[in-house]
Formats: C-alpha cells, structure tokens, sequence
C-alpha cells in the first residue's frame, strides 16, 4: 500500500516538473518571439498594474470538463480530476458572506473545467445566491445535455445566476473545429433550454455568449460581431441572449503548444504586441478580481494561475479572513507578454 502511494507520488511529482519545465519553456518562447521582432516586453511596455478592489472572487473550482478544446488555456478534459476540497468551497462561502455583508463584494464568478460537474456547484450557488451579489456560472453549454443535469438550467434560473456561456462563432464547422465535433448542435440544444426557462428573455436571467477566435487573430469588433450572432442564432434556431462578449486568445498553455506546432507564436505575438492599447488597463481583470485556483493558490487572474506566477506573497486562499486584506491590494499584479492578450485592440480579459 505504502509503495502504491510512493510511487503515486513519484508521478505526481515528475508530472509537475515536467508541467514546471513546459511553462518555463513556453514563457521562454513568448519572450523570444518578441525579441525576435525587436519589440519590448509588456513590463518595458506597460506601467506597474494594481488591484484597486476585489469587487469580483473568481474560483476555479475544479478541472474536470466533459469537453476537451484546443484553445482551452486551463487544459481541461475529461481525464483531468483536480477540484476545489469542501474545505476551501466552506471558505469561499464565508468570504462572499463577509464581502457582501461590507459591501465591498459585487461578484462571485465560478469557473472550471466545467463548474457544474463538481459535485459542491450547486451547494456554493445556494449559499452565495442568497447574499445580494451576483454569481456567474462560466458554463460551455454541452454541461446541460450530459446525463443527470437536466434540471439544471431550472436550478440556475431559480438562483438567477448569470450564465457566461463559449460559443466561439455561429457557424457549426467552427465550433466544432474549436471545440469537437458534434458541440455546437449540442450547444444550440443546450441555449434552446436556457431560453425555455427565460434566460436572455426576461431581464433577471442574463445569458451573455462569449466568442473567441478560430485563428492566430484578435476578435472582429464586438458590436458587429454581436449583429451577426442575434441574426443567425435568430433566424435559424430561434435563439436569444443578453449580450456578446469578444474575448482574445491567450498565448498560454494548450492555445500556446498550438501556435508552436504551427509556426504561429512569432506573428500572433507581433500582432498582439502591435495591436498594445494604453485604454485597456483601466479594466484589466486583475485590477479589481481576484482568482482562486482549485487547490487555494491566490492569483491575479485565472490565466496566471494556468502558467504558475502565483500573487506576490503566494498567498492561499486560507491565509485570508477578508477580501479587504491590506495583503491583496497592496502588491504590484503579476504580468508577463502573455498580458498582451488583455491589453490588444479593444481589450479582453
Ligand atoms: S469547455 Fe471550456 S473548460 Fe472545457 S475544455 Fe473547453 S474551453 Fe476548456
Ligand atoms: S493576463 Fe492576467 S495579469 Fe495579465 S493583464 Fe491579463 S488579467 Fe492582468
């Protein structure tokens, strides 16, 4: 038994530096890329960042997902089982309780993998819904057609949380390109179901769809975009939804390994080098959020705790009492040239 555990460890822990060493060899690459092109870095091109507030706790509670994406930058899959302990979810409910009671806490934002998978979803939904703040479930769509959660659509509008749901493009051959096949009929089956029970119909029920791009480029302008989604999604499916939210690829993970393989990290990092916006700064995600990884880890943003650059402090989420702790606000964020992302053209984050 005691060598089975040993052994167990030995992978675990071969695994890690081999996942240690692939992000060293990643970062490395980003920064190559733009020495190539001559063109600084983002910490010589951009001011220091700082939390303002954490008005927004964002956990990712686990990376168990029914779908495996090639632009998913937390690499999820369904072979993955890392996920929040009842420990931590116990603590994130008494943090929300706390910050909502200050007033300081306007949102609780909950991501995976697929969040709805975890078997404490819906008991952090319960507990959090009830405290005046809004709660966001980032949900692929396909979650609601998988066996056992057919009430969950009714159980996500009974809580009226606020669905954030990847759609990458309105076109079956894209999605599935992105995503896998058979995802976007899945998808259309699943926004069909939100509707039904009022999501992006009545006010209270917002459902907001997320594209992303298929290729090495930045998002179309999100008013257009937007047209082009309510008029398709519309005439074809008889779909609706609140709003289009157009977000930028991340040079990260199993986005970055893609852009490798293709030859495609030197001009997508020139691009987002070139395409560098001053105006985005002031609403940088990690200036007023706050992302928890599944294991307690405390990060500025969801993206730096997939490439391990943990918070000045390497704090844990346990370490903290309150979401006004002067030791989340007080610390430069962490960047790095994968920060270009968020600060590209219009901005995403
Ligand atoms: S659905 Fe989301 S979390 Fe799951 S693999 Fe795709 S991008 Fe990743
Ligand atoms: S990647 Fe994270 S740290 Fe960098 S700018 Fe975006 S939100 Fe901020």
């Amino acid at each position: 038994m005691q060598d089975d555990e040993q052994v167990q460890r030995m992978i675990e822990e071969r695994e890690s530096e081999r996942a240690a060493e692939r992000m060293r060899e990643e970062t490395a690459a980003l920064g190559e890329a733009l020495r190539v092109a001559g063109t600084p870095t983002f910490a010589q091109t951009a001011p220091t960042l700082t939390r303002r507030v954490v008005d927004t706790l964002q956990i990712n509670i686990g990376l168990y997902c029914n779908q495996a994406c090639n632009h998913c930058h937390v690499e999820s899959s369904p072979l993955r089982t890392e996920a929040m302990s009842d420990e931590l979810l116990d603590h994130v409910i008494e943090l929300c309780r706390e910050g909502a009671k200050e007033g300081t806490l306007r949102t609780l934002d909950i991501t995976g993998g697929a969040p709805e998978l975890h078997p404490g979803f819906r008991r952090v939904v319960q507990e959090t819904s009830q405290l005046g703040i809004e709660v966001i479930d980032r949900c692929n769509l396909t979650v609601l057609m998988e066996p056992g959660q057919e009430d969950l659509a009714d159980f996500l509008a009974e809580h009226k949380v606020r669905v954030v749901a990847s759609l990458p493009c309105y076109s079956a051959e894209n999605v599935d390109a992105q995503r896998g096949f058979g995802v976007f009929e899945r998808s259309i089956a699943a926004l069909q179901r939100l509707n039904d029970v009022g999501y992006g119909v009545d006010k209270s029920l917002a459902l907001d769809l997320v594209y992303n791009p298929g290729g090495p480029f930045l998002p179309p302008p999100q008013e257009k975009l937007e047209v082009a989604y309510r008029t398709e999604l519309g005439d074809l499916y008889g779909i609706v939804f609140t709003s289009l939210l157009a977000l930028t690829n991340v040079p990260i993970k199993r986005y970055a390994d893609r852009l490798i393989r293709r030859g495609e990290l030197q001009a997508y990092m020139e691009l987002l080098a070139s395409s560098y916006n001053s105006a985005t700064l002031s609403s940088v995600m990690c200036t007023y959020l706050l992302s928890v990884r599944h294991d307690g880890a405390l990060f500025d943003c969801d993206f730096n705790a997939q490439i391990e650059m943990p918070m000045a402090g390497r704090l844990s989420l346990l370490d903290v009492s309150s979401l006004a702790d002067e030791r989340l606000l007080s610390r430069p964020v962490v960047t790095g040239n994968h920060c270009f992302a968020c600060t590209a053209g219009a901005g995403s984050s």
